[in-house]
């Protein structure tokens, strides 16, 4: 465990230390950004050429970081990132990171997020063993659970695309560990949520749509299982798992989880009964948004995060549910935009985006 005082002595070490992000325009690679800013790291974020601007969710804090371009596809553009920001830390947050399109687009979920993991691994042993390595391992690798709650033991038995290409990054990350002793870590994350998350997954879809509901500006919500029971956590405290998980004496991997499970029927009573209104009276289920294989229930053990960590969870699930709700109802009141425009479904019924 980090004892407060390691903790200060870490922080004040880390304070020339530079760490690469790649996935810094997603949700988690946005609040990690802030967390290893106010740690005094210099910051650089590997992004993916693209022709309109995806850093929205880094617009505030402005020059604080550097940007060196950067794709999971291309192994040469990995070495020229690690050679030009010559980090002491990576953490691996880039992937195709939403479940239903793993479904749509198999091949290039495992190009991302399984092989990604293997080029990025291979690009750190040639330029510079010695860098720490964070890998972003899911919940979603658990799938078909053998156990509950899941722990760092519990059998791998995933359910899309995107559980496999998780787990075949969970375990070239474990062998470039065993095979080469480099210090590189997966945490094994569970569900966790923001005012940032992406607009297509369930918590985000249903804050967003109880305040336009509550705006007047839609008047139903299309839902698939509200039975799927989930371990949401809020992905500010999730990031500060990451980094700890970087700071120990002996490179183990995590489960870093709330402890506690809840169904998506739930996140649609707290989001709706906060604004005052009965989510029965606006969402509907859209049989299209049910999944070709779902997971029933994740529910994550803690304990070894918070034994050896001292990593606790700080946002409760009620709390960060309202937290993103009243985001989006400040968001919208300001710039009432319209409902993006829906992703045709593609034939088997197999998934759309949201
Ligand atoms: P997001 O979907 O918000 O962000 C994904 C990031 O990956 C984006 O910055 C995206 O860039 C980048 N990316 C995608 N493909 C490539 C590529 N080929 N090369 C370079 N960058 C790429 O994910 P989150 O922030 O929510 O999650 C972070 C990580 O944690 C992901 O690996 C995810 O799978 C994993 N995870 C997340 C959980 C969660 O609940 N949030 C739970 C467990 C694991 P661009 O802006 O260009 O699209
Ligand atoms: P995931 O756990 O990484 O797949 O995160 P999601 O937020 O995408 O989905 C969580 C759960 O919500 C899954 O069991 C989905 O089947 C369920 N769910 C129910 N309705 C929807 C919906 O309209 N969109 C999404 N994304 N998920 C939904």
């Amino acid at each position: 465990m980090v004892s407060p005082h390691a903790e200060g002595v870490a922080t004040l070490q880390s304070m020339t230390r530079t760490a690469l992000i790649t996935g810094i325009t997603g949700q988690d690679g946005s609040y990690l950004a802030e967390l290893l800013l106010d740690k005094g790291y210099r910051v650089v974020g590997m992004t993916r050429r693209s022709s309109t601007d995806t850093r929205e969710r880094l617009t505030h804090l402005g020059d604080r970081i550097e940007i060196v371009q950067g794709d999971l596809l291309d192994q040469a553009s990995l070495v020229a990132a690690l050679r030009v920001a010559q980090p002491a830390e990576v953490y691996n947050l880039a992937a195709q990171s939403f479940v239903p399109t793993s479904w749509n687009q198999p091949v290039l979920t495992g190009e991302f997020t399984a092989l990604g993991v293997t080029r990025m691994l291979e690009s750190i042993r040639q330029v510079d063993p010695a860098i720490r390595f964070y890998q972003a391992s899911s919940s979603e690798m658990f799938g078909n659970i053998t156990e509950s709650p899941q722990n760092e033991g519990t059998r791998f038995r995933p359910r899309s695309p995107y559980g496999v290409a998780k787990v075949y990054g969970h375990f070239v990350t474990v062998n470039y560990r065993e095979s080469y002793g480099m210090y590189a870590v997966s945490g094994i994350c569970f569900n966790h949520e923001s005012p940032r998350r992406g607009l297509e997954f369930v918590t985000r879809k249903i804050t967003d749509g109880a305040a336009r509901i509550s705006l007047g500006l839609r008047q139903q919500l299309q839902l698939g299982n509200l039975e799927a029971h989930r371990d949401w956590g809020f992905a500010g405290d999730f990031v500060r798992a990451m980094w700890l998980m970087l700071q120990q004496d002996e490179p183990q991997d995590y489960v870093i989880a709330t402890g506690e499970m809840h169904t998506v029927r739930e996140v649609c009573e707290v989001a709706f009964s906060h604004l005052g209104l009965d989510y029965s009276d606006h969402v509907v289920i859209d049989e299209s948004l049910i999944r070709p294989a779902e997971i029933d229930r994740l529910l994550g053990n803690p304990g070894k995060a918070k034994r050896q960590l001292g990593w606790e969870p700080e946002v409760s699930f009620e709390e960060l549910i309202r937290m993103m709700v009243d985001a989006d109802v400040e968001r919208l009141r300001v710039n009432p935009e319209p409902v993006p425009t829906a992703v045709l479904p593609l034939p088997h019924n197999l998934s759309r985006t949201g």
